[in-house]
């Protein structure tokens, strides 16, 4: 069977991105502007109730809070992957258009580096003004409530944590984006050898194996992931659940090209296949 990806990248671009772009740039923007006014909040927060005997609790909450955006990031694409595609019609949604991005992105996979910083993070940036937005006014309301009393180490720990979270989640896309450029600039590269960003090495290797290593804010947890066996635990557990195992649908070639033409139909996108024969527009 021909591959799919017969297409000259830039038409593939042109014709896909016109959905992959389910946001305009002023609503993501906006969506930032209001994360990081939850994001000051927060810190005005812990600036104020933290003492120098709590104060050990803020850089350990961060530590909690890379591993758990890490985590959170490897959760979400486990699920869009797999079984998020099952669903075309929720690509066509306002709101939804990550669901597409993800379909469309094993099958091209350098697709990600035509998107601009809006385009690519819209979907993080969405997500996480809300869930920071409700972070920094439940702890407004509590502090409200309880008159502005003393917080505990594990207060300050949860919401520096939760912080961290997500604002790197809602970055989460652009470290993807970093992950799969050769030459991503210098202070990321600098990152990404401390650990604390995805690197290239690391996330091919779920681009060769796609059953694997589906964390990419950092990447740090894939080797524990993947020596608990907890991706096939996942699947295992679903696969009961739903009586299909999607994960084994996956790697198959032929079902994956045929999801791409369902997905291009539900689109109304001109088939990849094609335009590579026929050579339209
Ligand atoms: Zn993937
Ligand atoms: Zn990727």
């Amino acid at each position: 069977m021909s591959s799919v990806d017969v297409t000259p990248r830039s038409e593939i671009t042109n014709k896909r991105g016109a959905y992959l772009i389910g946001y305009s740039k002023g609503f993501a923007k906006t969506c930032l502007a209001v994360h990081v006014a939850a994001q000051l909040t927060a810190c005005a927060l812990l600036w104020y109730h933290t003492n120098l005997s709590t104060v050990y609790a803020i850089p350990l909450g961060w530590i909690a809070g890379v591993l758990l955006a890490d985590f959170a990031s490897g959760m979400a694409h486990f699920h869009l992957d797999n079984y998020g595609f099952i669903d075309y019609v929720t690509a066509k949604m306002p709101g939804l258009p990550f669901i597409a991005q993800y379909v469309a992105h094993h099958d091209f996979p350098d697709l990600i580096l035509s998107y601009d910083y809006w385009t690519t993070n819209s979907d993080g940036l969405y997500a996480t003004c809300i869930t920071m937005t409700l972070t920094s006014l439940a702890c407004l309301f509590y502090d409200i409530h309880n008159g502005f009393s003393e917080w505990s180490a594990f207060m300050i720990f949860a919401l520096s944590s939760l912080q961290m979270m997500f604002f790197m989640n809602s970055q989460t896309n652009q470290f993807h984006y970093w992950s799969h450029q050769l030459n991503p600039p210098i202070f990321v590269r600098w990152l990404q050898k401390a650990g604390i960003l995805l690197t290239f090495e690391e996330h091919r290797r779920h681009h060769i194996d796609p059953k694997t290593c589906y964390c990419i804010s950092s990447g740090i947890l894939n080797p524990f992931l993947e020596k608990i066996g907890w991706w096939g635990f996942l699947n295992t557990v679903f696969t009961a659940i739903i009586g299909e195992d999607k994960i084994k649908q996956q790697s198959n070639a032929e079902f994956r090209v045929e999801r791409v033409k369902q997905w291009e139909r539900e689109l109304g996108v001109v088939s990849a296949t094609s335009l590579g024969s026929k050579k339209t527009q």
